[in-house]
């Protein structure tokens, strides 16, 4: 969409005057509707998600040999969540508001392999990949041991072919590290907000790094355009991709499973709110996917973005979907937060997930940095700019009894909740990096 027509859209959406003018803004979605009906615009249910999670355990034995950092959770890359009350506290001084129920912090940040959340989508996408090459060229079955795949034969096998992906660094972290493991030859289109060190990182591990001056868009289209010329090249489209959003998704029940170990009850009087940061919105999609089909309508989902980068609120909020760049209301795209910065959300995630996430805000960068300094000091957690998104989230629900009163959440309830921050980066961080981050943080004061 290129001449977008402001004045027409501000009128028919006041809150786009706010987000032009780079305010924080939340909007709670009035068009959600239960699981039941939802679902069906998904396009996927849970014999999807078991089919992914299937194919996960396949490759369990493989991954504990090629990554000696998953053998204590057998193959399986996940994550531990933990409850943050010295967090909670902090929040509820400096905002002045009560969060009731329990503050829990899922830490996607510290995965094996890649440290964020795309150790989920990414490596799913690239397992999925492989194993169909394997099965076709008839030296897999699905019955074997998939440890196989480490020995020289299949890393030939693989280096026949080659991968791309267009990333603002994580992805293309995930993708290049278990790509190039399994022998692929793996193009990674970095946008200009990457990161040095994570391009340093896969240049190490053997991974080929093309740096771009353009933001993530571009990055995408130039690693589309050399797969389409190359037909042993395989595109992981982050824009669309069922494969990428399958991976996430398997996060659902596998928090059920987590849950009910802690002891943590979710049902129509013990609400969970999960507050998860957004970018192209795959992986935040698919995960909020995977919790409604584990928990049901019990389960409110809420996307955090950058003043600068509010691209998914923008396409839900018009229902222009990805006919709409934030740069096309004058909003530039630039943000710390560089794991968020994308500027045109994904329409396949959009349009599938619109009826079911109860809503969205925006946050500005210092507000993250804040958060980052906080919740160091006060829980010992170190995680990246873009992973804070998601801890302003108790505070907007706090805020807008509208909001609850609408989703009948009452006081009652609310005592019980369980809010869930997705934490979806960081671990890997370089102290340099962290130090740097840290230094931004405006709030010391509060609590020295
Ligand atoms: C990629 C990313 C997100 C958001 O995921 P999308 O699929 O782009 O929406 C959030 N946080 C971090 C740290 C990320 O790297």
């Amino acid at each position: 969409m290129n001449n977008v027509d402001i004045e027409k859209l501000i009128a028919d959406f006041p809150l786009i005057k706010k987000m032009v003018k780079l305010k924080e803004v939340n909007w709670f979605n009035p068009n959600i509707t239960s699981l039941q009906e939802g679902l069906p615009y998904v396009g996927l249910d849970n014999n999807d998600i078991q089919d992914a999670s299937d194919r996960l355990a396949r490759f369990a034995p493989y991954m504990v040999k090629a990554f000696p950092e998953t053998a204590a959770t057998k193959g399986i890359i996940e994550s531990e969540v933990v409850e943050i009350s010295a967090m909670k506290s902090q929040l509820e001084q400096q905002y002045e508001v009560e969060i009731k129920g329990k503050l829990l912090l899922k830490k996607d940040s510290h995965l094996p392999i890649s440290g964020s959340i795309k150790a989920r989508g990414g490596i799913y996408e690239v397992l999925a990949h492989a194993e169909q090459l394997a099965i076709k060229a008839g030296v897999l079955e699905l019955s074997d041991d998939y440890s196989k795949l480490l020995t020289e034969e299949f890393k030939c096998f693989f280096s026949q072919y080659s991968i791309a992906v267009g990333s603002t660094g994580n992805l293309g972290m995930s993708i290049g590290i278990m790509s190039a493991k399994l022998g692929f030859s793996v193009s990674v289109h970095m946008s200009a907000d990457a990161r040095q060190w994570k391009k340093e990182k896969l240049r190490a591990h053997g991974v080929n790094v093309v740096e771009y001056s353009e933001d993530y868009s571009v990055a995408v289209e130039q690693g589309r355009q050399e797969a389409e010329s190359d037909p042993k090249c395989f595109f992981i489209d982050d824009e669309n991709s069922q494969t990428l959003f399958l991976g996430y998704a398997v996060a659902g029940e596998r928090l059920k499973q987590q849950f009910d170990d802690m002891h943590i009850v979710v049902d129509s009087d013990n609400p969970l709110f999960v507050y998860l940061p957004c970018g192209v919105g795959g992986g935040p999609g698919g995960v909020a996917f995977g919790l409604k089909v584990a928990f049901g309508d019990d389960v409110h989902c809420v996307f955090a973005e950058p003043t600068h980068s509010p691209c998914m609120l923008l396409g839900i909020l018009t229902g222009l979907h990805d006919a709409i760049a934030v740069q096309d209301i004058g909003i530039d795209n630039i943000t710390a937060a560089d794991g968020l910065a994308v500027g045109r959300a994904s329409g396949f995630v959009g349009r599938a997930m619109e009826r079911l996430l109860d809503g969205f805000y925006t946050i500005t960068d210092q507000r993250m940095y804040d958060l980052l300094w906080l919740l160091n000091k006060v829980e010992g957690i170190q995680l990246e700019p873009s992973a804070l998104a998601g801890m302003l989230g108790p505070i907007v629900v706090a805020n807008n009894g509208e909001y609850l009163n609408r989703i009948a959440v009452n006081n009652e309830k609310l005592v019980n909740a369980t809010h869930l921050v997705w934490a979806t980066g960081g671990g890997m961080v370089p102290t340099v990096e962290m130090e740097k981050y840290l230094s931004k943080a405006s709030c010391k004061l509060f609590i020295d």
